[in-house]
């Protein structure tokens, strides 16, 4: 396999245009490919190396719980899942955990939630209002609260009870839900990651959280791409002062290794009883080992300010860049979760970068999305800012 020929994978199941190199070894913020070429991590496996790379002290703490317990059931009791709750009720001032391995099964979870809160106040055809553009995940009840038809196209007929509404406009939510018995819940993404990095307002999510406290509906926050440090928060809805019913967490939450969890206030924690809902595998002793380690080594790291600060130097060093240049529309988001919207379709981009020794992603066609690991150092910032700059100047 070489980075310039495609690598191919005749019984890979085709599900994603993928950039022809492989990549088998990382440090910190950097990668390399098969044949030795290093690349900047500008994405984090998207948005899920919050430690960056072979991290010094969580790998020897995955290869200790790898001695001692991988898997065992959620038919016992598990130690870590117990530490791992504590701590993410504690950051997030909630008061129970699920956990799980990805961001659609948390996602799943939480209107799974929503559902049986409303049967349980006898409303027997719930309603969830969710967002254009939203990405919830491929599942066929996250695919149907995600607000964009081609992930959605082929895979009818989707999951009902779905009230889709636009972003930052409480007018429209009101009039959409008014007179409505049937709906339980909002569901949204802090900042919408795959949408092409549209933040909500920090005043619209405190008239969300209002009107879900007035109408008795649960405030579920997905998370998944912006909690965990991202945004230089533990969770993005805190820097509007909020505190949701529900919140959806996955991708960062184990640097690296699957760890997905759905965190619930009072008025969620008791909605599941035995027998309502489960996972094999999620909440194993491997995955919390994960969980806890990367939460311990990010608070000792001090990397949520870090990824404020880094973040905050790139997005500004981006904006010189890019500033009065042809067909750059915008540079947005917050801490580590950056965009640059083109006003044309940026794929080009993708592969440029990626020859250039610098990996980032496209979302909704035109936006430049830069997730990189929290450990992100200003020089790195600068370095990123210098290989991306010329690429889209030149595009
Ligand atoms: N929710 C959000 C906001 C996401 O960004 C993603 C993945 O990109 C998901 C849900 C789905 O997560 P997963 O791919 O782990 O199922």
């Amino acid at each position: 396999m070489s980075a310039t020929a495609a690598p191919t994978s005749p019984h890979v199941m085709n599900t994603y245009g993928r950039l022809p190199i492989a990549l088998v070894r990382g440090q910190g913020c950097r990668v390399w490919d098969v044949n030795g070429k290093a690349y900047l991590d500008g994405l984090g496996g998207i948005a899920v190396n919050t430690l960056g790379h072979n991290h010094p002290e969580l790998v020897p703490a995955l290869q200790e719980q790898l001695t001692q317990l991988i898997h065992t059931s959620n038919y016992y009791y598990v130690p870590g899942q117990e530490v791992l709750a504590e701590r993410l009720t504690a950051l997030s001032g909630m008061t129970n955990a699920f956990f799980c391995c990805t961001g659609l099964e948390a996602n799943e979870a939480a209107i799974k939630l929503a559902r049986k809160f409303g049967h349980d106040k006898g409303i027997e055809r719930p309603e969830i209002v969710v967002y254009e553009h939203a990405f919830h995940g491929r599942s066929l009840a996250t695919l149907s609260a995600t607000g964009n038809p081609k992930i959605q196209k082929g895979f009818g007929p989707l999951v009902e009870g779905f009230i889709r509404v636009p972003l930052n406009d409480i007018e429209a939510l009101k009039k959409a839900t008014e007179g409505n018995p049937n709906v339980v819940a909002v569901m949204f993404e802090t900042i919408q990651g795959e949408g092409g990095i549209h933040p909500m307002r920090w005043d619209y999510l405190q008239q969300v959280r209002a009107l879900c406290d007035t109408n008795d509906w649960l405030m579920m926050i997905d998370e998944i791409q912006t909690g965990i440090g991202r945004t230089g928060k533990w969770f993005a809805h805190q820097w509007a002062g909020i505190v949701p019913d529900v919140m959806s967490l996955a991708k960062g939450l184990g640097s690296g290794v699957p760890v997905g969890a759905v965190v619930a206030g009072p008025k969620a924690a008791n909605i599941f009883q035995p027998g309502n809902h489960g996972t094999t595998f999620g909440g194993n002793p491997l995955a919390m080992r994960a969980g806890i380690e990367t939460l311990r080594i990010m608070e000792k790291d001090g990397l949520l300010q870090n990824a404020a600060d880094v973040g905050a130097h790139l997005k500004a060093a981006l904006q010189a860049a890019f500033e009065g240049v042809a067909g750059v529309k915008e540079v947005r988001g917050q801490g580590l979760m950056l965009g640059i919207e083109l006003d044309r379709p940026a794929g080009a981009v993708l592969t440029r970068a990626c020859d250039a020794g610098l990996l980032l992603s496209v979302t909704a066609d035109s936006v430049i999305r830069l997730v990189p690991p929290l450990v992100l150092t200003v020089a790195e910032a600068d370095e990123i800012v210098a290989l991306l700059a010329p690429i889209v100047k030149a595009f």
